[in-house]
């Protein structure tokens, strides 16, 4: 994230400059931005594999639901819950939704879920019924799961992790050991 972010930077600054004079600022930048990239990869915080946004507002997250998938979605919030640091609670009559879960269905894509996530407002996690309808309990579970994940402001791990961009070929439909490694680095 903070890589991406860097080199969008640099991108924005290097665009307009033609004048030789700003080449030294330009190489400048440039090093420290190096820097700024490496120094990031080697910190524990950007080890984590973060999204850089999530939907928890004041330790926890509000949820609408909206899908027909609700044993995916009570999995996904139990098994998340559970780790007790963010409260995942159904939204009331005087809480802000943070989380809206609903469904869609799809065939020009190729996801099965999507979390999109918003600085400021409710963020929307998408259950594609197109691939979902006719799938297995584990295989909804697992996707709900990882999308809840992204929530959390998890971003893509590694197999074998619930957080994996795959998330149904882990074979579980819980967070693994670096997923929950990855959530109390954020919830600490
Ligand atoms: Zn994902």
């Amino acid at each position: 994230m903070v890589f991406r972010l860097a080199s969008a930077a640099l991108g924005t600054v290097a665009r307009p400059v033609t004048s030789g004079r700003l080449r030294p600022v330009l190489r400048w930048l440039g090093v420290a931005g190096l820097a700024w990239t490496v120094a990031g990869v080697l910190s524990p915080h950007v080890a984590a594999h973060e999204l850089g946004c999530d939907a928890v507002d004041d330790g926890e997250i509000r949820y609408v639901d909206q899908t027909r998938h609700d044993d995916a979605l009570a999995h996904a919030v139990t098994t998340w819950h559970a780790l007790g640091r963010v409260d995942i609670l159904p939204n009331g009559w005087w809480t802000v939704a943070d989380l809206v879960w609903t469904d869609v269905n799809r065939t020009d894509v190729t996801w099965d879920g999507l979390f999109y996530c918003r600085i400021f407002g409710t963020a929307t996690a998408y259950l594609n019924d197109a691939f979902l309808e006719g799938d297995s309990q584990h295989n909804k579970r697992a996707v709900t799961t990882h999308e809840l994940g992204h929530g959390l402001g998890l971003g893509h791990s590694y197999k074998p992790q619930i957080m994996y961009r795959c998330a149904t070929c882990g074979g579980f439909t819980t967070p693994q050991a670096h997923d929950r490694e990855d959530y109390f680095k954020l919830w600490p």
